[in-house]
């Protein structure tokens, strides 16, 4: 039996419009991502978790409701969200469907990073206006044809961390690029129609180097292109995350999805683009909370009317989440309305911040929530349970995992820069 939705229509927001002083497009696109989630994505999920199926039929949905082109700036035909904007749209699905926002986000940054992000960094004017003729083209796809694109990233050494070039190349041929290497972990593997690689340029005699990074939208259907591997992780199971193997792919040249260089420029100055990931699992937070208190006062739809909720033990517990969930919605709040080009030392020690706190808190609140609720919400007939492991993978998630994201407050808090014992 497919697991029954944690919640409902009448969910609150997370964010209240008038509280977080939302605009109206914020309050809008969110209010809009909630019921889309509620009635679209929670009926699903168990399904996708328990077959670590990729999410097809939610796809087809979220394209239906412009979703999909969410970050493509209005004037090109999307709906011309901006970081925060996307950030509290992304937690809201993640409250129904962690692997779907999760994926959704690969797709997302496909557009924000291509779209609202490079606009604050510096590219010379007929580079800017070559980068605009191409994204329409890869905007195209997304908005006409529902074109959905991932975000293989991490290869298992230390270039998903920042610390290391790409091992992924990319040799310039006659009118594009020759694709060789292998991305692990490529959410969306086998059902997205183009991978949005990271792979470095390759220049003869020279070091591969960070400075290279390119930014390729390869075809799903390139010659060259291979999808191998198992799927079947812990949690967030839909997101089907196999290996993706290139051998001497050829895109061309309207392949790049960033200038060259200009993805380098965006990791070193507009960080937060790093804190995407995040957002499910902010909603995650939320759903954990939410059940709990439904649970414990008899109202999780079908199930018996049992009210838990007269135990100061459970009391306690419910005033335990209450507090954490409240720290850690203030916190994220703040760092994502912080993003911007250029943030100052301390908006990034905050960023990263929030970042390990939504991490952490989400599997914390979920441990919490199924300790206060008990043995039954454990079931896979609620989905507690999958709420639980799917919260597990957020702290794993490169280039902030909770253990980097320590590493670097630790260092930074101590050491100025420049500043060597
Ligand atoms: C559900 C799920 C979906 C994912 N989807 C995607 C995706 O779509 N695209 C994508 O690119 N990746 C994706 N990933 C991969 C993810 O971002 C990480 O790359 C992956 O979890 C790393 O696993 P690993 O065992 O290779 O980690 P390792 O690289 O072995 O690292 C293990 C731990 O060591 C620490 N560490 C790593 N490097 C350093 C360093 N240089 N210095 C200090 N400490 C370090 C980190 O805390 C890390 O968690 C996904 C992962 C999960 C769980």
């Amino acid at each position: 039996m497919d697991a029954l939705p944690a919640t409902t229509l009448e969910d609150a927001p997370i964010f209240d419009a008038d509280a977080f002083r939302l605009t109206p497009f914020e309050a809008e696109l969110t209010a809009k991502a909630r019921r889309f989630g509620a009635t679209v994505l929670a009926p699903r999920a168990a399904r996708w978790d328990r077959e670590a199926t990729f999410p097809t039929d939610n796809y087809r949905d979220m394209h239906r409701e412009g979703l999909l082109g969410i970050c493509i700036p209005k004037d090109e035909g999307g709906l011309g969200a901006d970081f925060r904007a996307y950030c509290m749209t992304a937690a809201e699905l993640g409250r129904y469907c962690g692997a779907t926002a999760l994926t959704w986000n690969m797709h997302v940054c496909s557009t924000l990073w291509t779209g609202a992000l490079t606009e604050d960094l510096d590219i010379p004017a007929e580079a800017r206006a070559e980068h605009r003729r191409r994204r329409q083209i890869h905007y195209d796809r997304i908005l006409a044809d529902g074109a959905i694109y991932s975000q293989p990233f991490s290869e298992g050494g230390a270039a998903a961390a920042g610390a290391a070039a790409f091992g992924t190349t990319a040799k310039r041929v006659e009118g594009g690029f020759l694709i060789n290497g292998k991305k692990i972990f490529a959410s969306l593997a086998g059902h997205a129609n183009y991978y949005g690689i990271l792979c470095t340029e390759v220049h003869e005699g020279e070091k591969l180097s960070r400075r290279d990074t390119l930014y390729l939208g390869v075809p799903a259907t390139a010659p060259g292109v291979t999808v191998e591997g198992e799927w079947d992780p812990l949690g967030m199971r839909g997101t089907v995350s196999r290996n993706l193997l290139f051998k001497d792919v050829f895109v061309p040249d309207d392949a790049a999805l960033m200038p060259p260089g200009l993805y380098f420029q965006a990791a070193t100055r507009w960080p937060h683009m790093f804190m995407t990931l995040s957002p499910t699992y902010m909603g995650i937070c939320q759903a954990a909370y939410d059940f709990t208190v439904k649970y414990l006062r008899g109202e999780v739809p079908g199930t018996p009317p049992v009210k838990r909720r007269m135990y100061p033990t459970k009391q306690i517990a419910v005033a335990q989440m209450r507090i954490m969930l409240e720290q850690t919605k203030a916190l994220w709040f703040q760092a994502i309305t912080d993003a911007r080009p250029d943030p100052s030392k301390e908006q990034m020690m905050r960023a990263l911040t929030a970042q390990y706190t939504v991490m952490e808190n989400a599997n914390a609140l979920c441990a919490l929530a199924i300790r206060t609720c008990g043995g039954q919400s454990m079931l896979k007939s609620l989905p507690l349970e999958r709420m639980y492991r799917d919260s597990r993978c957020g702290a794993l998630m490169l280039p902030w995992t909770a253990e980097l994201c320590l590493d670097r407050l630790g260092r930074d808090t101590l050491y100025e820069k420049g500043e060597v014992d």
